[in-house]
This record gives C-alpha cells, sequence and structure tokens, in this order.
C-alpha cells in the first residue's frame, strides 16, 4: 500500500542543510513506524498488518468495510485477517430477562407474521431462526411462495430444535395454502372452506401486569407480542400501573375450533393521562393515529468517521490459537484509544461497568427487541438507567479487557440474539405520505371510535 508522501520537498532540502537531512530520516521513520502499526490509525486506507502469530484463519476472510456514508464493502482475502483478538467477548453478567422478552421474541413454537414491504419468505424465516434447510427446501420447491405480497398473513409452527413443521399462507380469506411436513418432505395442501375474519374488540384494566391482564381479557401470546413489538418505541410496558386500560381490535379467523389467524388492527392503551395508539396500515405497518411513524432509526455503526472494520461478525469464527470455533457476535472497529462511541439509538443504559473480559463495556436497549453493546472502551461516560439520545457520546473507545489492541467491538441483539449489526434489516423511522396518509387517516376516524373505554 503506497503512502502519499511527497518527498521532493525533504529531498532538496536535505541536500542543502545536513540538519534536515536528520529531520527527514526521523520523519520517514516515524511515518513508517506509524503506517505499520495500524491499531493508531483512524481512518480507512488499508494498511497492510504486520503478520504477528498466525494469519491461517480462513473462516474470517470477508470482513465487510464501511465506506462512506454507511455503505458496506466486502473485502477478501486471507492477508486482510487482522490481528486485533479478544479471547471472548461474552461479559459475565447477563441482562436479566423478563416475561415480556419470552412473548416478544415468540418463543412460542407457532409464529404469525404479516409480509411486510421488501419481505421474502426466505429472509423471514431465517430472521425467526427457523432451520436453513427446511427454509431452503419450501422455498426452492414451491416456487409460488415467491408471490407473497404486502399484508398478507402467513405462520409456521417449529419444534424445539426450529425445525418448520408446518407453514401456511393466507391468500384470501377463503384460500389457504398449507404445507406440511412429511419424512423429509413438505406436502402442498389448500384449504378453501369459506372463514370469514371477524373483528373482535377486546378491552381490560391493568390490575397487576399488562401481559397477565391482556391474556385474562382472551388475548393470545402471540397478540400480545404483536402489540409490545408495535409499540416499543412509545411505551414501557413495564411501566403500566393500575388503572391504565388498554382497548385492542382484531380481525380474527377461526378454522373449527383453532384461531388459525388472528391481526391487530388497532390498540389504544391509556398510561395515566397519556394515549398511546398503533393502527394497521394498508402496508402491513402500524403507525400512530397521525400516519406517524412508530418506529425508531438506527446509525450502522457507533462512530462520528468510517473506521476500518479489523474483524467482522462471524458466529462460526475459529479462534486462530486454539483452533476452537469461538463466535465473535459484533465487529470490530480498529480505532484509536479516545475515540468518542456514540449510541446508535435512542434507548436506556443497561449495563455500564467493568467486566474482565469486555472490559470497560455498556449495554443499550432500545426498545423492546433491539440491544446494542460497546465493549474495550477506555472510558463510560453513561450510568445505568440513564435515557440516551441517538448520537449520544456515550463513551471512549479503548483497550481493556481481554484484548490485544485498542478497537472497538459493538454487537447488535435482535430479540436477544447477536446479529451482525453492518447488515442486519434495521427499523426505519418513516411516516405516511400523500394518498396512503389520507387513506390511513380516513380508516383512523372509524377504528378510533371503537377503541373507547
Ligand atoms: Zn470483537
Amino acid at each position: 500500500m503506497a503512502s502519499k508522501i511527497e518527498s521532493s520537498d525533504t529531498e532538496k532540502n536535505k541536500f542543502n542543510f545536513p540538519y534536515f537531512s536528520l529531520l527527514g530520516v526521523l520523519l520517514v521513520v516515524i511515518l513508517f513506524t506509524v503506517l505499520w502499526h495500524p491499531l493508531n490509525l483512524d481512518r480507512t486506507v488499508y494498511v497492510p498488518l504486520t503478520p504477528q502469530v498466525e494469519t491461517t484463519v480462513t473462516d474470517n476472510i470477508n470482513s465487510p468495510v464501511v465506506v462512506g456514508d454507511g455503505r458496506i464493502e466486502v473485502v477478501g482475502g486471507k492477508s486482510k485477517t487482522d490481528q486485533i483478538t479478544e479471547s471472548s467477548d461474552v461479559p459475565e453478567d447477563e441482562i436479566v430477562k423478563d416475561e415480556l422478552d419470552d412473548i416478544i421474541e415468540d418463543k412460542g413454537n407457532t409464529v404469525q407474521y404479516t409480509v411486510a414491504r421488501g419481505d421474502t419468505l426466505h429472509d423471514i424465516l431465517l430472521r425467526y431462526n427457523v432451520n436453513r434447510r427446511d427454509v431452503y427446501q419450501l422455498t426452492t420447491n414451491f416456487k409460488q411462495l415467491a408471490n407473497l405480497r404486502i399484508g398478507q398473513q402467513i405462520s409456521w409452527t417449529t419444534d424445539d430444535s426450529r425445525n418448520l413443521q408446518s407453514f401456511s399462507w393466507i391468500i384470501s380469506s377463503n384460500n389457504i395454502r398449507i404445507y406440511e411436513k412429511s419424512g423429509n418432505k413438505f406436502i402442498e395442501s389448500s384449504e378453501t372452506i369459506e372463514v370469514v375474519p371477524k373483528n373482535v374488540v377486546i378491552k381490560g384494566d391493568i390490575k397487576t401486569s399488562f401481559i397477565a391482564d391482556a391474556r385474562k381479557s382472551g388475548l393470545t401470546s402471540s397478540e400480545i407480542g404483536i402489540i409490545t413489538r408495535a409499540l416499543q418505541w412509545r411505551l414501557d410496558f413495564r411501566r403500566l400501573k393500575v388503572g391504565d386500560k388498554f382497548s385492542v381490535i382484531l380481525s380474527r379467523e377461526v378454522h373449527g375450533k383453532r384461531l388459525a389467524n388472528s391481526q391487530l388492527i388497532g390498540v389504544r392503551i391509556k398510561n395515566g393521562s397519556k394515549d398511546y395508539y398503533a393502527i394497521l396500515a394498508d402496508d402491513g405497518k402500524f403507525y400512530d393515529i397521525n400516519g406517524g411513524s412508530l418506529s425508531q432509526s438506527f446509525f450502522r455503526y457507533p462512530l462520528a468517521k468510517q473506521a476500518r472494520v479489523s474483524s467482522g461478525f462471524n458466529p462460526r469464527r475459529l479462534n486462530p490459537v486454539t483452533g476452537i470455533v469461538t463466535p465473535h457476535n459484533g465487529v470490530d472497529f480498529a480505532v484509536s484509544r479516545g475515540t468518542p462511541v456514540l449510541s446508535v439509538g435512542n434507548g436506556e443504559v443497561v449495563i455500564a461497568k467493568y467486566s474482565g473480559s469486555a472490559g470497560n463495556y455498556i449495554a443499550i436497549r432500545h426498545g423492546r427487541q433491539y440491544m446494542t453493546t460497546y465493549m474495550h472502551l477506555d472510558k463510560i461516560l453513561v450510568k445505568p438507567g440513564q435515557q440516551v439520545k441517538q448520537g449520544d457520546k456515550i463513551g471512549l473507545s479503548g483497550n481493556t479487557g481481554r484484548s490485544t489492541g485498542p478497537h472497538l467491538h459493538f454487537e447488535l441483539h435482535i430479540n436477544n440474539k447477536p446479529v451482525n449489526p453492518l447488515t442486519a434489516s434495521l427499523p426505519i423511522s418513516e411516516g405516511l405520505t400523500g394518498k396512503s396518509k389520507k387513506a390511513f387517516l380516513s380508516k383512523v376516524k372509524n377504528i378510533r371510535s371503537q377503541l373507547n373505554f
């Protein structure tokens, strides 16, 4: 890699004064040291790394590199393996989970899903950790499944090992395709019984907790999950108090005695004197009563400037020293000590402390489904319980914990599972505009009147 040093001036001076020749040599030596010590670099120019121990890691050759304005490029080639290693990134303590987490994660083996813009069946199922082979088999054997439309309902059931047992696709209320596993194959059948979806209004008061009272009122876990996900950025459901109220409209389809399908149409939750609404729009997403977005946007990476990715997300990373698979649950950015670390989104600091392996680290919870962690920091600038805004400076990067060079280890967890922060699909906060907003607002009028207490 060529350095961009102009040598003509120094050259000239060198001959005029012995002084400058000495300075020139010193300058070259210093520049050399800096360039060959990539850990001190805070820029995207790729500099070859001094091979330290082994560079035989073959598992890690596709490190994505963040380039301008958050685009990601993948750099191939074995030589790009970095030598910053962490023997383990897992902090000793875990964030305590609660019942809401289980509901939001859809721990139940049946998941209902409304197809949204940009979704493909393949991506949806993998996002929910359905066995990859089953996903592949289903989507390649039944090409018609590429025709999912925005707003359509799908649901699937998996066993405890995430193997797909059955999948159903509701094309219309009287045209349902069912794909059931039989041996190693999926068999398609269709139900054409006329099932008329019925609108149901469910109301309740908070007496103990939202989950308990919602269940008592007749809402299923899956429905409660949809409600809490839809409002996760606006309302902390744990803060609901005795006397608060909720009102829900659902469109439910019952096949025989089984609740086959349920669609949340709208929800209103009264917390003290404040009302929170989530209303379904034609695009399959929920908005507030003004057509405003209910979600929150994220930065792709927690730095003000782009930085080189020295080690990418890799759930099957081979430890070069031990030869044991040790997942790398985040992305390492090669940044010099003291680089400001920014929160990628609005949220609440849940951990800000020192841990032997992660060093000084911070965990921030964004809504209910998203969490980010920032490790090996030199300095922590926030406290547990503190609310942070997107872009807030939360710490300074460093080299604390089990780390062999200054860098920032950054993780993104969705539903308590680590995902690749550079490629994960992140919520975008875009409200409705134009025609779709107009249509939505007239729908709201009708729905809102039913969401009274
Ligand atoms: Zn790391």
